[in-house]
This record gives C-alpha cells, structure tokens and sequence, in this order.
C-alpha cells in the first residue's frame, strides 16, 4: 500500500520523490509550444483532438454557453463557490500591498508603486477533475490586484461537445470571466504565452500565466517563463504530514487519500517519529482506501515511489526533514502544532492542528490552492495577490538632492570604469563640461 523509510537508521536516505519529473516532461512540451509559436489555433486545436480526444467548434467559448452554465448551476455549488470567493477575496483584500513612498534624503524620494499586470492567463485543469475550485483560485487575487483583461484555459471535454466543463464555465460567469478557451495542457499556455495574433488568430499575448497542473502543464511553464512571468510550477499534488502520537490515525489516513485522489503521480507522505502511528496510519488506508471512489488513482499514487511513511528519531528531524522535502501542502498533527509550524520554513501552505485538513484549504479556507510541487516551495511562494502586481521604483531628485550625493556616483561610475555615467551627473552639477 505505501512503503516505509526509516531515517533513524539511514538518516541519508533520499527522500521519496517521483521519477518522472519536470525536466523529462520538458523534452515533450518544448517541441509542442514551439508547434503552437509556429502554427498558432490550428495546433492547439490537433493538440486537443489527440490528447483530450475532441476537437472544440471553436477555441473561444461563447458567451451563451458561459450564460448558460451559469443559469443551470446546481444552487449549493453555487452556494459553495460564493463562500469560497467571499473567503479568498477578504484574505486577498487585505494582503494587496500599498504603494510606499520613502524620503532618503530631503528632496530625494524612491516611490515603490504597484502596479497591476496588464493582461493574464489563468490556467484551469479539466484532465482527471473539472477543478471549479480552481478557476475561483485563479480569478479572485487576479481581480483583487486590479488586472484589466483576464483570459482562462480549460481543456475541452469530450462528453459536453468540446467545451470545457460546465461547472467550470458556470464559475467564469459568476466571477465575470467572459474571454474563456476549450484548451488543456502545455499548448493551451503557448497560445497565451505567444497569443495567435501572429498566425492569423484573434488571442492576444498575456504578461503572466498562473495555475496548476499536471506534469506537462508544470513543464509548459518553466518552458515558457522568460516569455511571460509564471506564478509558480505547481505540478502534480503532494501532502505531507508531521504526526506524532497524539494524532487521530483515520483523520491523518483521509487526508493522505485526498490528496493522492488527484493524480496517480500525486505524492503523499506521513513524518513521524511513532511506530505506532505509522502502524495505525497504514491500518486506517488499508481500510479507507478500498471504499474510495477513485480508488485506483488513490492506491497507484500511494504506492508510488513518491509517497512514503518516514519515520524519524524526533519532531527536530521531522521539521528538519519537512524543510528539505518542501511540500506543497504540509499538515502539522501534533502536540503543540503552531510551536512546529512556526519552525517550518520551506512549504507551499502549512495547515496547523487536527482541525484544518488540506481539503479545507483545497476549496474554502480563504488561502490559495495554487502552490508550488517537487520541492520549488524553496524557492516560489503560492499564488496570492501579489503575483498580479509588479513593482515600479518611481525615482524623483531635486537638484540640490542630486548635487548632495552626485560627487559619490561619479566616483563609483569611476571605479567601474563607466566615466560616462559619473559624466551625467557632472553634466548637471558643474563638474564635467
Ligand atoms: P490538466 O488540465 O492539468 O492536464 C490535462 C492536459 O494534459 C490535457 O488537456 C492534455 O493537453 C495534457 N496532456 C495529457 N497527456 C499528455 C501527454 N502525454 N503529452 C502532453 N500533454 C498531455 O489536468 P489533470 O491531468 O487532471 O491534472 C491536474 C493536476 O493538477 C493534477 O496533477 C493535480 O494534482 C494538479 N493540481 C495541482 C495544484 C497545485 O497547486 N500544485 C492544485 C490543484 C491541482
């Protein structure tokens, strides 16, 4: 079901990761954006003919289809996705960030501005789940940040004529997305990356694409980054879980399932320093899992070589070892929770105590879902409101300011051998003429 690994005895051992990583799926999405740059709608429609198996009428999806969704939404999804866009929006609200003006000197000012990103691609997974969630992930920070012009991707779904899913496009309405395209996978971030403009379609480039994905979208925007900004490469899901004794082993055993329900490459992985808990967690799967409904994708994930049951001497080498995993998602189940997660500084989202499942987060919590896998959580934050926004330093000097710390820019532009620099400094303060 899922394999141990005992660091108390092997303190070197590699920590469980899955084979097939980013760089490998790199070598697939490369050729397939360079396709899409090439050849623009028209392979990003045989892109969907051959990996979602249909082929859209149109890229872009109607505004009646998007009316339609929303007029037929079931009302208690309704209900659900209004509390999660009221949490997310307040959270968001709060932490936009205010333009800060700093005097350095009299007459001397550095203005940091924030500005929103013009235009968006936000990317919405349909492949093994229509993730509505998602799409409310996506658009709130994009709004609360200010952006102008928002388009959002989906993959096309065979079974409703090669529109992506109605819950999908329900959410858009809601949220008043109406630029919205039936395209899944790598070669729906290259059309948002290079837009079609070039090759004779009508969608215009974005600044920034955001969301998650499987493998191919993970590798799809490392490939594209540098032509637009990403927000982070949040690839497939992993959990991990610190638990000592005093965790309930069902609740720590459903929480290991939700999120290895995703995706069979999905990791999840329990740190903890009791046999006994690691005993009762492996009890509590080989219990749960059987009357789960994606019990196949569950059970491949689990005993993937990306899951794991670690155990450890103590809660220092659990956090020691959550620090260098980096998950996604961390769940700390503990004695003194908030004391332990207050020492974790490498994970996407941290979710402290029994009381707050992964689950919670994945929909209605008021954080983001949208966090960074395969151990980029070093590196890359969650998306949030802020990456929406870019920072411009508006510099103003007067001339007395300038004159006041001139002399040290030309000797430093010196000292680099750029006199020219120094030059127009002097040009303006009497030195050089
Ligand atoms: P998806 O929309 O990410 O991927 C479907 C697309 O993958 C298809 O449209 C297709 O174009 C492409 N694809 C499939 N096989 C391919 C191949 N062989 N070569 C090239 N492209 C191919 O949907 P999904 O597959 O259900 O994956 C959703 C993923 O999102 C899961 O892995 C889930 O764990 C992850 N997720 C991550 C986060 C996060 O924040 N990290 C959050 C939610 C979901």
């Amino acid at each position: 079901m899922i394999r141990r690994l005992d660091l108390r005895t092997d303190p070197t051992a590699e920590l469980p990761r899955a084979q097939q990583d980013v760089e490998h799926a790199l070598h697939v999405v490369g050729p397939l954006c360079d396709d899409v740059r090439a050849r623009g709608e028209e392979a990003v429609l045989e892109y969907g003919e051959r990996f979602d198996g249909v082929r859209p009428a149109s890229l872009r999806v109607a505004p009646e289809y998007l009316e339609k969704a929303l007029a037929d939404l079931d009302p208690a999804i309704r209900a659900g996705l209004e509390e999660s866009i009221a949490r997310l929006r307040t959270t968001c609200e709060a932490e936009l960030e205010q333009t800060v003006v700093t005097t350095v000197a009299p007459g001397a000012t550095v203005e940091r501005r924030i500005v929103p990103m013009q235009r968006v691609g936000l990317y919405v997974p349909g492949g093994l789940a229509p993730l509505v969630s998602t799409v409310v992930m996506n658009t709130v920070p994009a709004q609360v940040a200010g952006v102008g012009s928002i388009a959002l991707t989906s993959p096309p779904q065979a079974e409703f004529d090669g529109l992506p899913h109605p819950t999908i496009l329900a959410a858009c309405a809601l949220l008043g997305i109406d630029e919205v395209y039936a395209a899944g996978g790598a070669q729906a971030l290259a059309l948002l990356a290079y837009g079609s403009v070039a090759t004779g379609g009508s969608v215009q480039p974005v600044d920034l694409v955001t969301g998650p994905g499987n493998i191919y979208v993970a590798a799809a925007k490392r490939y594209l980054q540098g032509t637009v900004a990403i927000d982070s490469e949040a690839g497939p899901t992993e959990i991990a879980v610190i638990a000592d004794d005093t965790a309930d082993p069902a609740f720590v055993a459903a929480d290991l399932i939700s999120q290895s329900e995703h995706d069979p490459m999905a990791a999840s992985v329990l740190v903890t320093p009791s046999d006994a808990l690691a005993d009762a967690v492996t009890a509590e799967l080989e219990r749960q899992v059987p009357t789960a409904t994606h019990q196949a994708r569950i059970s491949t994930s689990l005993a993937g070589p990306q899951s794991a049951i670690v155990l450890v001497a103590d809660l220092d080498q659990a956090v020691d070892v959550a620090n260098a995993y980096a998950a996604e998602h961390l769940e700390i189940q503990t004695a003194e929770a908030a004391g332990v997660a207050a020492r974790i500084v490498n994970a996407g989202a941290i979710f402290v105590g029994a009381w707050t499942p992964v689950s919670l987060g994945d929909y209605a919590a008021g954080s983001n879902h949208v966090l960074p896998t395969a151990g980029c959580a070093c590196h890359s934050s969650g998306l949030s409101v802020r990456a929406f926004c870019k920072n411009v330093h508006v510099v103003t000097y007067t001339e007395a300011a300038l004159r006041e710390v001139g002399h040290h820019v030309e000797v430093l532009a010196n000292a680099e051998d750029l006199p020219s620099h120094g030059a127009a400094v002097g040009i303006r303060t009497g030195r050089t003429r």
